[in-house]
């Protein structure tokens, strides 16, 4: 006896009435997705409301594939099952009784029997299949007590074509599957709050594509592997990862140039979400995605965050607005790009950082102090949009 399946369960996708198919068919495309890494052969298959993902090879590595799945969005659980024929009443009971020998030996727990029959020519009904069930389970192992409320073990039979039980649940990440709500542009930088932003909103379904400035020779190329690993880590959840690689320096160098010192964060933003707006336009994404959190740096007060979002025409969504710092890291850590994040690598942005940056700018200041630019900056635009790199992350 021994797991051969996964029951996959999820919750806020059955919820989508008439578009469920196309909910349960991107859960079915990004489970195969994650599972293509996975040594084995395996089946994903949709069946009245079930999604099962069934092993036809006689060897698969079990933790991998747990892993693999338990980095799919829109999973809220996942039961590995015990599969067998139908031969009968006599032959399920002893089987049951198999099944907890084998997965839990000391053959002790309070237990419930949770049968389901799905395929109604059965010759017992559900009722009858627990209280029956239960008295074999009760008889063969003394020590185990029903529990109808709180068991410790939940012994789930579902009759189908074949036989099913399982009673591990083991948790996912919950969300939607990725690319059922179309696609957005991250803003991803090599610190710890662009890629939690970036997984945060690809949870809700959201395809992501990148953009990351780096101001060579000022920024190493050490600096933009970080980048590109961070959004190698990214990708492993959200799927596929079109990463645009811009080279600011001559921008910022002008900015530098020419503006107030302790402004020079707020236009540095404002052009590279002008960039990014640019992709995301050429891209077919909805929306902007940062890193961004109300007070965490005086780019980010409220009055730095209006100078920025003015320019942009596309909504910008900031899932980490009312984060705490801790709570960011404790996500960076879970989803394993937190090491990636605190190494020491120079940013483009702290190189030219003012020692005391405006924390409230007001638009009028900032408009006027942009319009220094006007003399060459759409040139230098035009030629960081044209020497743009793209760089493919997580396609087969
Ligand atoms: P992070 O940890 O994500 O770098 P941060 O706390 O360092 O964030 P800032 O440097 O103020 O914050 O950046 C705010 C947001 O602007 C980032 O979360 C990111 O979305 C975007 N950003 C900053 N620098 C870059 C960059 N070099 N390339 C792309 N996006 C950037
Ligand atoms: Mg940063």
């Amino acid at each position: 006896m021994e797991y051969r399946a996964f029951l996959i369960k999820y919750a806020e996708i059955a919820l989508k009435g008439k578009n469920r198919y196309l909910f349960e068919n991107a859960l079915v495309d990004q489970i195969r997705r994650a599972l293509k890494k996975v040594e084995g052969d395996f089946q994903v298959r949709k069946e009245q409301g079930r999604i099962y993902v069934e092993r036809r090879s006689d060897y698969c590595d079990y933790e991998e594939c747990v892993q693999a799945l338990q980095r799919v969005f829109g999973i809220v659980r996942i039961c590995p099952v015990v599969i067998l024929e139908d031969q009968g009443f006599e032959q399920l009971a002893a089987d049951a009784c198999s099944y907890i020998e084998k997965f839990y030996p000391d053959c002790s727990k309070t237990f419930k029997v949770n049968a389901r029959r799905a395929r109604k020519s059965y010759p017992l009904q559900s009722m009858e299949i627990n209280a029956q069930l239960g008295e074999a389970v009760l008889e063969t192992f003394p020590k185990t007590r029903v529990d109808v409320h709180h068991p410790e073990l939940m012994l789930n039979v579902e009759i189908r074509e074949k036989i099913y039980i399982y009673s591990q649940e083991i948790p996912g990440l919950g969300g939607m599957p990725a690319g059922c709500n179309g696609k957005a542009m991250l803003l991803l930088s090599g610190g710890i709050d662009s890629p939690v932003a970036g997984y945060m909103i690809s949870r809700r379904g959201v395809s992501i594509d990148a953009v990351y400035f780096h101001a060579p020779p000022y920024t190493s190329d050490r600096a933009r592997q970080k980048v590109v690993d961070l959004a190698a880590q990214v990708s492993k959840y959200c799927g596929p990862v079109r990463l645009y690689v811009v080279n600011f320096t001559d921008i910022q160098l002008y900015i530098y140039d020419q503006c107030p010192h302790d402004e020079l964060t707020i236009h540095m933003r404002r052009y590279m979400m002008r960039i990014a707006e640019h992709f995301a336009v050429e891209n077919k994404c909805q929306g902007l995605v940062t890193g961004e959190s109300i007070g965490q740096v005086a780019s980010q007060t409220m009055q730095s965050l209006t100078a920025t979002n003015q320019v942009c025409t596309l909504p910008v969504y900031r899932p980490l607005i009312a984060f705490d710092k801790q709570d960011i890291v404790e996500i960076a850590q879970k989803i394993d790009t937190y090491e990636t994040s605190v190494l020491p690598y120079e940013d483009c942005c702290t190189i030219f950082v003012a020692k005391h940056p405006v924390t409230k700018p007001t638009l009028k200041s900032i408009e006027k102090s942009e319009r220094k630019l006007e003399g060459r900056i759409q040139e230098l635009v035009d030629q960081a949009i044209e020497t743009t790199e793209v760089v493919k992350i997580g396609f087969d």
